[in-house]
């Protein structure tokens, strides 16, 4: 599927940027962004008035599937998107009454609502707001709350998903999962969903360590990971000097943990994220066959991120903010076993799914490695640790 994007003049989005996210992150649906200066002439968007004007005005308009384009201007009745031909016009008039996000990120939703809508077998759409890519959005501040869930309601998904059976359809369905996990991933942390790529075009930076003592490590997991947990706590900072680690990078480390927080009042994740990750250079993240808790905004009680382990690596692996730590994560090789008649069997099968989900969608923003047991995963941080301390952190 080919799809051209074109922006009107003065249209804020850096084109470069986008190009570089969308080819890195899809593989069925092909983009490419107009190269040549643009405007659309008309002060109000009309049906077909302005679609006939641009029609002819694009250069081999024929050669693509779709023609997106993007303007500032606002529709005749204030709607998103109209379309005609094989050309669509998408209007973000009035962008900053509908949502604090980013533009950039509008886009983005706007083309994944497009192309969901062109793979829906049927013509359901949401009338109220529920965050589902299907709804209709006649309230337009709707699409804040679309942005930052991006996803397919589970009737949605089942009916889709039952429906395609149409080898490039079901590619094209997968590109539209990616592009939704990087959206909310962005939208739900109030950052610009490209933000991310400026800095992945060159090599990170070396960084100065928070602490003048060492290197600060911090091992982020779920409930399921004792045995490991009680390894790296107790054992990787004596490893990592007695085997010669600290002679090689010139780093000393220190290893803690929510176990060395004081008992204290509070969120127990807020004070984690407070006291322990922003004041960390590393989050070793380690994952067994769970993800764990959801977290929750205390002031309104909306689920947060699918578990403290992962808004932990998330805060790690967020680079639109400077002193980020860096993220490392690590997967348990095998699925659990469970036997037929294991009384919480639906439930071990819920969380290896959500586990699954979320190993996913962190798929191009860290790099993860699988361990087989305890002592494999000790004798694998160490080696990355010492690594990772070389390449990001400043003699
Ligand atoms: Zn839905």
């Amino acid at each position: 599927m080919k799809i051209l994007l074109i922006f009107d003049k003065d249209f804020p989005i850096n084109k470069t940027r986008l190009f570089k996210f969308l080819s890195g992150v899809t593989t069925e649906i092909k983009f490419e962004i107009y190269s040549k200066d643009f405007s659309i002439e008309d002060s109000v968007i009309t049906k077909p008035g302005t679609f006939n004007k641009i029609h002819p005005a694009i250069d081999k308009i024929e050669t693509f599937d779709r023609v997106f384009c993007f303007t500032q201007k606002q529709y005749i009745d204030n709607y998103f998107i109209h379309e005609d031909r094989h050309l669509s016009i998408f209007s973000l008039y009035g962008w900053n009454y509908l949502t604090n996000l980013s533009i950039s990120n509008g886009v983005i939703y706007l083309i994944v609502d497009y192309i969901s809508l062109d793979i829906n077998p049927t013509d359901f759409r949401h009338h109220e707001t529920t965050g589902c890519i299907y709804d209709f959005l006649w309230d337009k501040r709707g699409i804040d709350d679309g942005m930052r869930q991006a996803r397919f309601c589970l009737n949605c998904l089942e009916r889709i998903s039952s429906h395609i059976s149409d080898e490039t359809q079901l590619k094209i369905f997968e590109d539209l999962k990616v592009l939704m996990n990087e959206l909310s991933n962005a939208s739900k942390w109030n950052t610009d969903i490209l933000n991310k790529i400026e800095e992945s075009t060159g090599t990170i930076k070396k960084r100065k360590t928070k602490s003048q003592d060492g290197v600060n490590i911090v091992i982020a997991s779920p409930g399921d990971t004792d045995i490991e947990r009680r390894l790296l706590l107790d054992s990787l900072e004596r490893k990592f000097r007695v085997d010669n680690h600290e002679k090689h990078c010139g780093k000393r480390i220190m290893v803690n943990g929510w176990e060395d927080l004081a008992s204290q009042n509070g969120y127990a994740q807020d004070v984690i994220n407070k006291k322990i990750i922003e004041s960390s250079d590393f989050v070793v993240a380690v994952f067994k066959h769970k993800l764990g808790t959801p977290t929750k905004d205390v002031k309104t009680g909306a689920k947060r991120a699918e578990s403290g382990t992962s808004e932990e690596l998330l805060q790690a692996l967020d680079i639109s903010k400077s002193s980020h730590p860096i993220g490392m994560a690590y997967f348990f090789s095998a699925a659990p076993v469970i036997s037929l008649d294991a009384p919480d069997k639906e439930k071990i099968e819920s969380e290896w799914k959500r586990l699954t989900e979320f190993k996913k969608s962190i798929l191009d923003k860290v790099i993860y490695k699988p361990y087989t047991e305890p002592t494999d995963l000790l004798s694998i941080v160490l080696k990355d640790l010492e690594k990772n301390i070389m390449d990001y952190i400043e003699k």
